[in-house]
């Protein structure tokens, strides 16, 4: 069957500047399967709308022509389908699932990295599907370029369509999405109080409309009306969910500047926040202590320690370093623009 989740629609996706790109071309492939880009690549940071987008462009498709088979599934269950299929003498019946489909949605690819024997199956299944003119749609938390041991056959096919890329929303799209989900569950609330949610709330929208139902809970066990004074106690005290930019100064987080850097760089947190001296992952960690400073105005020592380093000096070299290599490597200086741009973002 094909695994998609009915409640992931068009209908109920609020497009904003962050997405709209995304979602036109979501919208563009569910109308023209096949054949207006192939394959769709929608990137984006955990809990931006990636699979929502993904599984309506299915859902769309098989309601307006009923007769072609979508097939919906992450790359986590690709993978085990293949190694049962593969211990169990079964490989003619997965290639048989996979390559027969008119629409392949694969979620959080990013996942294949390093897995070889995964990348070659699936290598032949996007050929034999894209061969014939199948849609196949892709989901990863990152760009092709930035997918670690990722065979570059398999890169370069992931590159040949469409790129779309979803970005954190701004504040008048957390809002919507807000009110939206506020009708979706009959809650009565203020758009006052709304704002405030939003404006606490930043980088994922999962955990803004996770929030609105606890906040409600919390109205209902406490007997009390879900207004402003409620939603101040309760994202101040409640670690899940509030959001490190309602600390007490107007600062971006470290943590925030951190997952950017992270997303866009290819490095780990916990790389950023250790002390691998690999080329890439040494330039990653300098970069993100040079945005602590311009974007969180920290100090170095505070900068230094929350890489886990003693010396403040680390945290001012670092500064410098990438100060001068902005201005020699073009390359790594509009690298840098964009993480910027999403920073940029996330203050508004
Ligand atoms: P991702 O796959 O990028 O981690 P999801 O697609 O799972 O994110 O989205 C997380 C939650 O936020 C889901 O409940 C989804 O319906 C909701 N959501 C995300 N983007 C939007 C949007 N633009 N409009 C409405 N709901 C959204
Ligand atoms: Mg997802």
């Amino acid at each position: 069957e094909s695994n998609l989740n009915p409640k992931y629609t068009f209908e109920n996706f609020i497009v904003g500047a962050s997405n709209q790109f995304a979602h036109a071309a979501a919208i563009a492939v569910a109308e023209n399967p096949g054949k207006a880009y192939n394959p769709l690549f929608i990137y984006g940071g955990v809990g931006l709308g990636k699979t929502h987008l993904m599984q309506a462009i299915g859902n769309f498709i098989k309601t307006m022509y009923p007769s072609k088979t979508v097939v919906y599934v992450t790359t986590e269950s690709f993978m085990n389908d293949l190694i049962d299929s593969l211990r169990n003498d079964r490989m003619t019946e997965f290639r048989e699932k996979y390559r027969t489909v008119d629409v392949l949605l694969i979620d959080d690819i990013q996942f294949i990295s390093g897995k070889d024997r995964t990348q070659i199956e699936f290598f032949h299944t996007f050929n034999a599907l894209h061969g014939s003119g199948k849609q196949v749609v892709l989901t990863s938390d990152r760009p092709p370029r930035e997918i670690p041991m990722l065979t570059e056959r398999l890169r370069s096919r992931f590159e040949w369509g469409l790129i779309a890329d979803i970005q954190p929303p701004d504040f008048e799209t957390r809002i919507a999405i807000l009110r939206r989900k506020a009708e979706d569950e009959g809650i009565e609330v203020s758009d006052s109080v709304l704002k405030l949610i939003a404006s606490r709330i930043k980088s994922n929208i999962r955990q803004l409309e996770g929030a609105l139902l606890k906040l409600k809970a919390k109205a209902q066990l406490e007997g009390k009306p879900l207004d402003e004074e409620l939603v101040k106690n309760a994202l101040k005290i409640e670690p899940g969910i509030s959001h490190p930019s309602s600390s007490e100064s107007d600062h971006l987080p470290v943590d925030e500047i951190k997952k950017v850097v992270s997303q866009t760089m290819g490095v780990t947190i916990e790389e950023l926040n250790g002390s691998s001296r690999k080329k890439h992952i040494a330039l990653a960690r300098q970069v993100a202590m040079y945005l602590c400073k311009k974007f969180g105005n920290y100090s170095f020592p505070k900068i230094a320690s929350a890489f886990n380093r003693t010396d403040h000096t680390t945290a001012m070299h670092a500064f410098n370093r990438i100060k001068e290599l902005r201005e020699k490597n073009s390359e790594l200086n509009q690298l840098i623009t964009e993480i910027e741009n999403t920073l940029a973002r996330l203050i508004d």
